[in-house]
This record gives structure tokens, sequence and C-alpha cells, in this order.
């Protein structure tokens, strides 16, 4: 059985031609699947649209949350209700083509890949929307611990295994591209033009693009702790060096009033101890955020024949 994991966030305008692809597509290589829709805290009509379609293929399921908790916490809750050996996740706004699923699930089935990756050669839509995405996989791919990164989103395949072994990472900030290039198995990709959606407006906004990208980077880079350390041993080496001077200074008798360098010494010392507090902070923070240990997500009722006789 194939089960696709849909994430959904205020996707009303949408939901009518996603539901229409994705089936055909779907059904164009076999019978036995679902689709999970996982409604995100939706403030619009998705809901009921979601439920109408629902009415008319059963095959489609609606896990609905209890508010939004952005979607890498609704794909994850979407991968733990998902019941099939070849699992899919694929975002709900039709810019990642439901067409290519039929050969990504050749890929997994014939070619034996326990994963299955859309890989982008391309992106159509909003230039600013690209660019940002280009330049945090420029700095990704240079001090991130996992290569070859940059062309990868959330859209994949994968069988029950790689699934499982992506539950089992526990940790509350999640970013799952980078998670699932973590476990290893076969991996494989099916390239494709990644378009612009469908219709509405983005829902993941700039803030949480920068809170996904901070993710992606504290949890999967050292680098920011090794800038610390850099920048900091060339601080200390920079000042003892001014540090000699000043006494060879005082001690020959032409020492300056030199408050302007005292001034500008304070300032550059200050300003990078604030800096590096800052980053040690996001490092407790996150700390602090996996000790809580609360549940990514809560789910206010799963609409699947099973659970709701
Ligand atoms: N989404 C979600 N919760 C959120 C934000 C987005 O479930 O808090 C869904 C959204 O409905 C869409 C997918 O995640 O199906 C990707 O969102 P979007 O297209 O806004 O992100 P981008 O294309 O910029 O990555
Ligand atoms: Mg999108």
């Amino acid at each position: 059985m194939l089960s696709l994991v849909i994430p959904i966030y205020n996707e009303e305008k949408l939901i009518d031609e996603l539901v229409r692809r994705t089936v055909t597509s779907i059904e164009s290589i076999t019978d036995d699947y679902e689709i999970i829709f996982v409604d995100d805290g939706s403030t619009d009509k998705s809901m009921d649209e979601l439920l109408r379609h629902r009415e008319l293929n059963r095959k489609i399921k609606v896990l609905s949350l209890s508010k939004n908790f952005g979607h890498q916490a609704a794909y994850t809750a979407g991968l733990e209700h998902a019941s099939g050996d070849i699992i899919g996740m694929m975002d709900g706004d039709l810019q990642d083509p439901p067409e290519l699923i039929p050969q990504m699930f050749r890929k997994i089935t014939e070619e034996d890949f326990d994963i299955v990756s859309g890989k982008r050669t391309g992106r159509r839509g909003h230039v600013g929307r690209n660019l940002s995405a280009i330049l945090f996989h420029l700095i990704f791919r240079n001090i991130g611990d996992i290569k070859n990164m940059e062309n990868y989103g959330n859209y994949s395949l994968m069988k029950r295994i790689a699934a499982d072994a992506l539950l089992a990472m526990k940790e509350k900030v999640r970013y799952l591209p980078g998670l699932r290039t973590f476990i290893g198995f076969k991996q494989g990709s099916v390239e494709y033009v990644r378009d612009d959606r469908f219709k509405g407006r983005p829902k993941m906004t700039i803030r949480k693009l920068f809170s996904l990208a901070s993710d992606a980077i504290f949890s999967f880079s050292r680098f920011p702790i090794v800038f610390c350390l850099i920048l900091g041993t060339i601080g200390t080496l920079v000042f003892m060096a001014a540090g000699i001077y000043v006494i060879i200074a005082k001690v020959s008798g032409f020492a300056i009033p030199g408050w302007s360098s005292t001034l500008l010494s304070i300032y550059f010392l200050g300003s990078i101890q604030l800096v590096f507090l800052g980053i040690l902070g996001e490092y407790v923070f996150r700390n602090y955020k996996e000790s809580q240990n609360r549940p990514l997500y809560f789910v206010k009722k799963f609409y699947d024949d099973l659970l709701e006789k």
C-alpha cells in the first residue's frame, strides 16, 4: 500500500485541483493507497473541502491537528499515522507536481531504492523567495554537516523501513530533508522543475522560512559555535599583541593619551561578546526545548475508517 502525506494550511482554493491531480496520478499505478491530508490548524474552509472529498473517496483521510504547528510537525504527524508500505511526502500547493509520483514509485519498486526524493533542476515562481532559498542552500552547502542537500525538499517516497528510521528520531527541532539524508539507506532521486504554487499566497511566511533555515543550520552544523571559537581566538591574539604594544609604549615613555583606542577595543570586544552570547543562547534554548520534551503536535481528530465508527 502507498500512503501519501500532504500538509494543508489554509489552502481552500487549491484543494479541488490538488485532489484531482494527485488521485489521477496515484491511480495510474495502484488502487491500494491512502492520501493523508494533515490539516495544520487551517482557519479557512480547507477542512470542509477535505471532508467533502473524503465523502467521495474513502481512501482520502484527514488528520486534523488542534492548531497550527508548522509544516515540519504536520509532516511528522502524517507520517506517524500512515500505514502504507511505501510512504510519501508532498507539499499541498502543487509546487511538487503529483505527476512525478509514478516515476518515484517505479524507482522504489523496480530499482529497489529505499528512498527516492524529488531533485529540483530549476524553480519557477517568485524571484525573492527563490533567491532566499538559493542563499540558504549556499550557506548550508558550505557549513552544513550533510552534503548535497541543495536541491532536495520534502518531496519524496520511502519504504517503511526508512520512514520508521525517520520517525525514530525524536528531536523536537526538525528539518526533515536533513534527517532523511542523515538516516542513510539506498537513496535515489527523480529530477523535476519546481512549479510556482498553484493558487493562494505562500503559507510559509518569511519568518517561518527563516526559522526553518536556522533549524537546519543549528541542527546540522557545528559552524556557528566553531565560528565563535575562531573569532574569539583571533580577538585574543590581536589584543595580546596590542597589550604588548601598550606596555612597550608605557615603558619607553611615548605613551599617548589614547582614549580612542580604549573605546574602540571596548566596542569591539563588547560586540563580539554579544554575538557569541546570542549564538550560545541559541544552543541553550534548543537544549531547553529538547528537554521540555513536549509533543510535536496534538491531534483533534483522525478521519479514518478504522477510527471513525
Ligand atoms: N503548511 C503547513 N503549515 C504551515 C505552513 C505551511 O501545513 O504552518 C503547508 C502548506 O499548506 C503547503 C506546504 O506546507 O502545503 C508548503 O507550504 P508553502 O508552499 O507555503 O511553503 P514553501 O513552498 O514556501 O516551502
Ligand atoms: Mg510552496
